[in-house]
């Protein structure tokens, strides 16, 4: 699996917690947990890691509603001069409330399985 290099930071992270617990530690040694050390972390941790379904868009059938935009719990929807640019998925992780929220008779965005994408992904990490 490739890890983004955000994953990658907060895997490093949590490495460098775990090497401090002494093998032997008791429960009272531990460090705290589901406790946010500072603000701003959820930038860390790319959520499109997650998804196994990904939002496709069509810019020809796209009205610029821009409900996608103001529904998606991600902010992954770019919007520029009042038009939608596209999805950037670093932190997407395929709710698909953004397919579900565009106008029935729009259809503008579909969900597409993860694996459709796998081969195109494989080629460009290969550089072909
Ligand atoms: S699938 Fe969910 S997280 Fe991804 S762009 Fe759509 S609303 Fe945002
Ligand atoms: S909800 Fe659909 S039609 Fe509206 S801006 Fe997003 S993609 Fe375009």
């Amino acid at each position: 699996m490739t890890l983004s290099s955000q994953t990658k930071n907060l895997l490093k992270a949590h490495e460098e917690v775990d090497a401090k617990i002494e093998p032997n530690a008791g429960w009272r040694d531990l460090p705290i947990g589901a406790v946010i050390p500072q603000g701003g972390t959820a930038t860390q941790f790319a959520t499109g890691d997650w998804r196994t379904i990904r939002p496709v868009w069509s810019k020809e059938k796209c009205i610029n509603c821009h409900r996608c935009w103001l529904y998606c719990p991600d902010m992954s929807w770019i919007s520029e001069d009042g038009r939608i640019q596209g999805v950037d998925l670093t932190y997407c992780k395929g709710c698909g409330i953004c397919a579900n929220v565009c106008p029935t008779k729009v259809h503008a965005i579909e969900m597409h399985p993860e694996d459709d994408f796998k081969e195109d992904e494989a080629a460009k990490e290969g550089g072909k």
